[in-house]
């Protein structure tokens, strides 16, 4: 599995402050979408584009056009987070939902939710998950993305621990992984340690 850790001090000025327990919903939720861009923006470096001519208001001249972009799949509910700075840099792409809870007790992903037609055709997928702990949750959404016939699967993650980074390598060794930074570990609830806490309830609250 190739892994890109996206190394520029803006990327980590931003997980710096989601790190930080101080760190109101207010601000946690658009640095995680700041970061998020940044790491999709790294993500789509090989984005393949269609040459085109336009007309400047001097004269003739070459560009891009991006045709084909990836589908995005945001993992509910913490992905949320990444995927209006996704859908601005692609602002064509189309979205597909999956809710993937994990059990508290289990620690394995219970999916309960999913909007992804079972034929992808080939097309490429750009999945957004802020955390890879165990590496369940992203496991079980990239192998049904596989399972549906898809192209290059990404996985675009704030943080991850090595356990869920070789959770996901044993899994579905084609995809390609970017994160802002790989932690230390995992505590006994399965939290990535240092790591930034529980990222849907620092967004969306605690219910
Ligand atoms: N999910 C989170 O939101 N945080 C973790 O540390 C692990 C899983």
């Amino acid at each position: 599995m190739i892994v890109t850790v996206v190394d520029h001090p803006l990327v980590s000025a931003r997980l710096t402050l989601l790190r930080r327990a101080d760190t109101p919903p207010t601000l946690f939720g658009p640095a995680l979408g700041e970061l998020g861009g940044m790491l999709v923006y790294e993500a789509l470096r090989d984005l393949p584009g269609t040459t085109v001519e336009v007309t400047t208001p001097l004269s003739a001249a070459s560009g891009v056009s991006i045709d084909d972009p990836p589908l995005l799949v945001p993992v509910l509910r913490a992905g949320l987070g990444m995927l209006e700075p996704a859908r601005r840099l692609l602002p064509g792409a189309a979205v597909g939902f999956v809710g993937v809870r994990r059990n508290e007790e289990t620690f394995q992903p219970e999916p309960y939710f999913n909007t992804v037609p079972d034929d992808l055709e080939g097309r490429d997928v750009l999945v957004l998950e802020p955390m890879l702990a165990t590496g369940g949750s992203l496991a079980y959404v990239c192998g049904r993305m596989a399972g549906a016939g898809a192209g290059q699967i990404t996985a675009v993650c704030a943080l991850a621990a090595p356990e869920g980074v070789a959770a996901l390598e044993a899994a579905a060794p084609g995809v390609r992984l970017f994160v802002a930074a790989v932690d230390g570990g995992l505590n006994e609830r399965a939290y990535i340690v240092p790591g930034l806490g529980d990222a849907g309830d620092r967004q969306f609250g605690e219910l």
